[in-house]
């Protein structure tokens, strides 16, 4: 919650904003006391949602670069440049404060970063913490997940090939429920089910099966 709290203190971290800069700098800085390599991929945002065109970055926290055997975890760092599911009119025009969205999963990967650092993992770790994952147009996925879609594209450069990964967002709801996600289970139903078979033993909340 620290981590989540400092991130919201900063306000909105919309992609071209001084929350932005400065969300960057603490995760940087935070990442750099524990991780063996802190690299940061640049890539520029045209948003859907403004117009605006902005450099944004993925920022790469290693645990065993040299290792080949690699696993990653995710979360985006942006927040939402327009509340446009809010259902007061005059606050769709506002940013989300992206406490849950965003923030929240960027807080357990701040965490999970010194543990790894005291427990070393028996393969490679990367912590990625994706920007301008969150200016999309609803309807329209491609517009959605710039980083994830930067760090796709430049595979091939920077020899990016993890085994599997696990993507953290709104995880830190008052009634956080659990379900598996459509992709993972129509193309690695086993992974789906024992990540879930953990979250059901180790986490608070609820997993649901059911869709
Ligand atoms: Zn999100």
């Amino acid at each position: 919650m620290k981590y989540l709290e400092e991130q919201v203190a900063f306000g909105p971290r919309v992609p071209g904003s001084d929350a932005h800069q400065k969300t960057l700098a603490y995760i940087t800085a935070a990442l750099e006391e524990s991780a063996d390599r802190v690299t940061g991929r640049d890539f520029t945002l045209v948003s859907a949602l403004t117009g605006d065109t902005t450099v944004c970055r993925n920022v790469i926290a290693s645990f065993g670069p040299e290792r080949k055997d690699r696993i990653f975890f995710a979360a985006h760092w942006d927040s939402r440049a327009l509340a446009d599911r809010e259902g007061d009119g005059a606050k769709r025009m506002k940013p989300v404060p992206g406490a849950n969205d965003g923030a929240s999963g960027v807080a357990i990967l701040l965490a999970l970063a010194p543990l790894l650092a005291e427990n070393p993992p028996p393969v490679g770790v990367d912590l990625l913490f994706l920007d301008g994952e969150d200016q999309g147009v609803p309807g329209d996925p491609a517009t959605f997940c710039a980083g994830s879609q930067a760090m796709a594209a430049a595979a091939s450069i920077t020899g990016f090939r993890p085994a599997w990964g696990l993507v953290i967002d709104l995880v830190a709801g008052k009634r956080v429920k659990y379900y598996p996600e459509e992709h993972t289970v129509r193309l690695y139903p086993g992974l789906m089910n024992t990540v879930l078979d953990i979250v059901e033993k180790k986490l608070p909340g609820d997993v649901d099966r059911s869709r």
